[in-house]
């Protein structure tokens, strides 16, 4: 039977950086992609900040960068808008089939092994780790690292699931410089439409909600800007929204990226923070082989809470915020923002923890009062009031 320290199940952004903090401990570790190709199909957005990308310990190679010109974000209500600025932010859009291989890529030269189309059915505990059933027969190894994404949480929990679609489109209305992001709770309950930009004239375009059938919805979505378009990919998948899981650890396994939740709750944007799961538990896993102590593992968790816990939290509230809102106080809260908080917002705002943007416009005194209204004293979480 083949034998390694770990065995990483999910061969995406989370797998592959564990993968990749493993093997530069030391250790022997193999990813397992059930797909047919690392990256692929995409399913992301690929919407990034600089600063995310070099703490993953990454510089984006040219092939995988879509974007690098977002100057704006435009947040449009039922009948209003107002727009962001970006550009502090450093945002910009990947490639995730290319970003996902050059992380790969990485792993490998450190000495990962990975394998494509290959599996994981089961992982059985055993004496001094488990035995991994494969599509490609049976492996033995001490720690288990579960990568799986989103299917993975849905197994345990549907709960904080949200259907989204994404389409690749061309259409003369996507503007290079300008993401998009579209709230309505009639027709994305919970979430919103979102337009992110990868060219002129190209991009991708997505909805998600609570219980929608997301095709018609965005179907609709890019009617009602008119024109002509063409879709030239389609993607349908699940978002996680509800935050982290309560234990990512459990013995000698260990659980890592939208697998243990670790998405944004507000805009189910993860490839930095999910990434951030993989660094540290990678890291966590090396080190508690090299000391042969298992309660090292405990360093993922706390290393991932320490730095998202509080931010992660206050997405949650701001995601209670929207559920509440019907169309009409989303108007009405849009209305309330003053000019003069949304130029603070975007000169000060950071894409990967963006509660601060939100309770600066959210503070704002008349929204203050209408979110008040609505989370009651709940508000003293988000905002400063
Ligand atoms: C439509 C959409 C748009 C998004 N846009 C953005 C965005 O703009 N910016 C952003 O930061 N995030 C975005 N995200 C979220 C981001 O894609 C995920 O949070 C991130 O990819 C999570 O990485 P992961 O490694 O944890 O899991 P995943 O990327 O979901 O990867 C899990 C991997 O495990 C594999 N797998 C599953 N089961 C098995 C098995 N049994 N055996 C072997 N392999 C298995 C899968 O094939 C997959 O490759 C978007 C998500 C969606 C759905």
């Amino acid at each position: 039977m083949q034998k390694y320290d770990v065995v990483v199940a999910g061969g995406s952004i989370s797998g592959l950086a564990a993968a990749r903090e493993i093997a530069t401990s030391g250790a022997s570790v193999v990813v397992l992609e059930e797909d047919a190709e690392i990256g692929t199909p995409e399913h992301c957005g690929g919407l990034v900040s600089l600063g995310g990308i070099e703490d993953l310990g990454i510089v984006p190679d040219q092939s995988a960068i879509e974007n690098q010109k977002i100057k704006s974000a435009r947040i449009m209500s039922p009948s209003g808008s107002f727009e962001i600025g970006a550009e502090k932010q450093k945002v910009m859009v990947l490639d995730r089939r290319a970003l996902d291989k050059q992380v790969a890529f990485q792993a490998q030269r450190k000495g990962a092994e990975i394998r494509v189309r290959c599996s994981m059915r089961s992982a059985e505990k055993t004496d001094d780790g488990f035995t991994v059933k494969t599509s490609e027969g049976e492996i033995t190894c001490r720690y288990f690292v579960d990568a799986r994404g989103v299917a993975s949480i849905i197994s345990r929990n549907r709960e904080g699931v949200l259907q989204s679609a994404q389409y690749e489109v061309y259409a003369p209305w996507i503007d290079r410089s300008t993401i998009e992001v579209a709230f309505d709770n009639d027709l994305y309950p919970g979430f919103f439409a979102w337009i992110i930009p990868t060219g002129q004239g190209m991009g991708k375009v997505g909805v998600a909600g609570k219980g929608i059938n997301a095709a018609n919805s965005l179907a609709s979505y890019i009617e009602s800007k008119g024109g002509r378009y063409s879709i030239v990919r389609k993607v349908f998948a699940p978002i996680w929204v509800d935050g982290p899981i309560q234990n990512f650890i459990s013995g000698k396994s260990v659980i890592i990226g939208d697998a243990a939740g670790q998405s944004k709750p507000t805009t189910a944007g993860g490839i930095y923070t999910c990434g951030m799961g993989g660094v540290y538990a990678g890291q966590a896993i090396g080190k508690a082989i090299k000391n042969k102590d298992d309660s090292i593992l405990g360093e993922y968790e706390k290393n991932w809470l320490d730095l998202f816990k509080s931010e992660f939290d206050k997405m949650l509230l701001a995601r209670r915020l929207l559920e509440r809102l019907d169309n009409k106080a989303i108007d009405e809260l849009f209305a309330a923002i003053p000019h003069e908080k949304i130029e603070e917002a975007s000169a000060t705002g950071d894409f990967d923890f963006h509660s601060a943007a939100i309770a600066k416009i959210l503070g704002a005194k008349a929204a203050a009062k209408m979110v008040k209204a609505i989370l009651g004293n709940e508000i003293r979480r988000l905002i400063d009031i």
